[in-house]
């Protein structure tokens, strides 16, 4: 009898119609509902939840000024600027290199450039490197990263601590501009991936805690949604399209996390790796050096509760202070040896409850950018900005009298050097370059790793070239192991 029911198909057909209907029961326990209303006070006491899911945007290529929040004239961004209304807005924001990886590697470990020693094409992320997934990992949570930039690939080491870490690419772009290289080969999909793949994470993980983490590309490729830009045809009017266009992809996920009721549970964080220029400096894009155009970047921290208004934190702030301050909020361990400063007193004084520590008042904040991280067998190239007060330095270690200095006070767009011409200033911010320059990185030098064929392929894709000789001279890998560690991690990443 037994043996007759499981051998027949109706069997079957019954247990999965019980499964759906548990999981339909199981997906709507919750009603779509707006976050409820919280004041400064709760933030400090976030710590003290049992959990909070975060949802970490990263929008590629993102300049601050160009989002309405921010000043835009164009409202470019209303889903953005909803967040910044209900939330905490950073406005004032460096990043910690105008090149995607340089600068994520930063922005992941909490620490500079100069200390990560991820710097060139070829670097990754060593295994000994605690992420902050790993920490959501360790305590429980599901952790899921979406990305679109092959800088941020598994086999760079941004993978750690991800149960699920890949590139979603269905959706043909409607509408595509490339601008630096037309041949090259075109980046697979859209955001519209992105999204799609972080929506059916969001209703997959069901009641447990959860780390998202999405990374949407087409602001970088200049890719918006209609069959027309809505704002003009010059490359400045197609990336404020392509800004309204991943604004829109943000507006769904904010959706879905309503439509699932967690709006009470989740902070959603948007951040940038870096500018983009429009011949302020006389280039276009990013990667190449390190002025305002390209480092000033948008932050929003929007806490599992609507605060009346949003607060505004002016002081100026960093990348690298985007991970201790989300841990130190939601209260899990720190990344212990991180540069970054947790924002949260900044947080709390832009609420009005108690003072900004004078710790966080007027830190030096840098930058860096080796110019060269394209070019095999090349000497390094690096430019190391700080910014501290009102001013900028840029310093070039191979062109040391060549230094730059700005007084964003009297010239925000860095468009007068005054450099020779501040001794005192000049001299004291040489030495904060100086002691940095003295750091060697954490974990020794970074991995190199081998680039294969269709990984150069993806990176092209993006507009970046890479050496011609590489195929030819490729490197030793220094840490084999870690090698063959990422690519089993990649080929098992490729499949989804
Ligand atoms: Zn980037």
């Amino acid at each position: 009898m037994l043996r007759r029911i499981i051998d027949s198909p109706w069997f079957y057909f019954s247990l999965a119609g019980v499964l759906l209907v548990l999981m339909v029961v199981l997906q709507f326990d919750r009603v779509a509902s707006e976050a409820s209303e919280g004041s400064a006070h709760d933030l400090r006491t976030m710590a003290d939840r049992d959990h909070v899911n975060v949802v970490f945007i990263v929008i590629d290529t993102l300049r601050a000024d160009r989002v309405h929040a921010w000043g835009y004239a164009r409202e470019t961004s209303p889903h953005i600027d909803a967040l910044a209304q209900r939330g905490v807005r950073f406005a004032n924001v460096e990043a910690q290199s105008s090149w995607t990886k340089a600068s994520m590697a930063s922005l992941w470990t909490g620490m500079y450039p100069q200390r990560t020693g991820v710097l060139s094409f070829s670097h990754a992320i060593p295994p000994e490197a605690l992420l902050p997934a790993e920490i959501f990992q360790e305590a429980g949570y599901r952790t899921a990263g979406i990305w679109r930039n092959g800088w941020v690939a598994n086999n760079f080491g941004f993978d750690q601590g991800f149960d699920l870490y890949y590139r979603p690419s269905k959706n043909r772009p409607v509408k595509q501009v490339r601008r630096h290289n037309p041949s090259a080969h075109p980046l697979q999909g859209t955001d519209l991936d992105a999204t799609e793949s972080a929506l059916e994470f969001i209703v997959g993980v069901g009641d447990d805690p959860f780390l998202l983490y999405i990374h949407y590309m087409d602001v970088h490729q200049y890719l918006y949604a209609s069959t027309s830009p809505e704002y003009g045809s010059s490359f400045s009017d197609i990336y404020d399209s392509a800004i309204h266009w991943t604004d829109r992809n943000i507006g769904s996920v904010v959706d879905g996390l309503r439509n699932r009721g967690l709006l009470d549970d989740t902070m959603i964080v948007i951040a940038t790796d870096h500018g983009e220029a429009f011949f302020e400096h006389g280039r276009e894009g990013h990667a190449r050096d390190l002025y305002r155009e390209v480092q000033h970047v948008p932050l929003i921290i929007a806490p599992p509760f609507t605060l009346r208004p949003g607060l505004v934190v002016e002081e100026r702030v960093a990348n690298v202070d985007i991970w201790p301050t989300i841990l130190d909020l939601i209260g899990l361990p720190p990344l212990a040896d991180a540069q970054g400063r947790s924002l949260v007193p900044l947080m709390l004084a832009a609420g009005g409850i108690g003072e900004v520590p004078g710790d966080l008042r007027g830190r030096p904040l840098f930058a860096q950018i080796d110019r060269s991280w394209g070019r095999q067998g090349v000497d390094s190239n690096p430019m190391i900005s700080v910014v501290r007060d009102d001013y900028r330095m840029l310093h070039q270690t191979l062109r040391p009298m060549q230094s730059e200095l700005y007084d964003h006070s009297v010239d925000p767009n860095e468009q007068a050097n005054l450099a020779s011409t501040r001794d005192e200033v000049e001299k004291s911010l040489q030495a904060e370059i100086d002691a940095l320059l003295l750091m060697s990185p954490e974990w020794g030098a970074a991995p190199e790793i081998e680039i294969d064929a269709m990984h150069r392929a993806q990176l092209r894709a993006l507009g970046y070239s890479l050496p011609a000789t590489e195929r030819k001279n490729r490197q030793k890998k220094r840490n084999k192991a870690a090698v063959e560690r990422r690519a089993a991690a990649a080929s098992h990443a490729e499949e989804p």
